[in-house]
């Protein structure tokens, strides 16, 4: 089939199975069909069927692109993907941006702690970003905290960086500059309401938060009394209309707070701070 004749084939599936830029994702799935990036699949002449039916068959069932390319780009990093986690997204660099604000001199930070790392994707890029840190990343799941050293690894961090499997902060008992965390704050209930890419296909304990969506929340600020150095900073990914809740529990849990919105201005990041 001519190349040109599949990109619009391909467009075509996707919007009918209700993906938004059809075009778009058609030629990222071609090109990796074919094993070639977006340059290479315009030099195609012909792409035969065999080659992209598999790929195009799983994202018509909305299994999530990242999850089909094996990778994701997050903070100008490649980080490999996988179902065990979440797949990184653009919102949670917004606590890469607080964490540059918060820590100017990039030398001051020497450890930082990184909880429900998932794929490392936020640990990883502090590391790249604080060149004298050592980093902790702990994942209640093994796979996760599997790929997120082999995202080390190829980042080229895995000298400075650890993982552990670990409910949240129970193994740990030293202190941390920066503690960083997207952890899962979507209500129970509203899972259900969520994108089929999300809802069928990413991992529920990296989305459910429990009844109240702050579950993991209560957790992590228990445990900051006894993580956070004295000058360090905790910078946490907030959901939709969280901004007041969380600012409620690291209150009265003795912090102090301030917060940073995403692209789209949503409070995203909140910074807690010890008094
Ligand atoms: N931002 C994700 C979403 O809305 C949720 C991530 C999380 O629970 N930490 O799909």
């Amino acid at each position: 089939m001519k190349t040109a004749e599949a990109v619009t084939l391909v467009a075509a599936r996707l919007a009918a199975a209700g993906i938004e830029e059809p075009r778009r994702e058609a030629r990222i799935l071609l090109a990796a069909s074919l094993g070639v990036d977006a340059a290479g699949l315009l030099m195609r002449d012909n792409i035969d069927e065999a080659l992209f039916a598999p790929f195009l068959a799983r994202r018509e069932s909305r299994e999530p692109l990242a999850y089909i390319l094996g990778h994701r780009e997050f903070w100008g990093l490649e980080f490999f993907t996988s179902p065990a986690t979440l797949i990184p997204r653009p919102d949670t660099e917004t606590l890469i941006e607080a964490a540059l604000t918060v820590f100017p001199n990039r030398r001051s930070v020497q450890s930082v702690l990184d909880l429900g790392t998932g794929s490392g994707c936020l640990l990883l890029a502090a590391l790249y970003e604080f060149p004298e840190a050592f980093g902790v990343g702990v994942d209640i799941s093994t796979a996760a905290a599997l790929l997120a050293r082999g995202n080390a690894k190829r980042l080229g961090l895995s000298e400075r960086a650890a993982f552990l499997t670990g409910n949240w902060a129970e193994s740990l008992g030293t202190k941390f500059d920066l503690i960083l965390s997207n952890p899962p704050y979507i209500p129970s209930a509203d899972i259900d309401g969520l994108m089929p890419e999300v809802q069928n296909f990413e991992p529920n304990s990296a989305l459910n938060g429990g009844a109240d969506g702050l579950v993991a929340y209560r957790t992590i600020m228990g445990a900051l009394p006894t993580l956070l150095a004295p000058c360090g900073s905790a910078i946490l990914e907030l959901g939709l209309s969280q901004l007041e809740k969380v600012t409620d529990l690291a209150e009265n849990a003795g912090f102090t707070t301030a917060v940073r919105a995403d692209l789209a201005g949503h409070p995203r990041a909140l910074v807690i701070r010890a008094k």
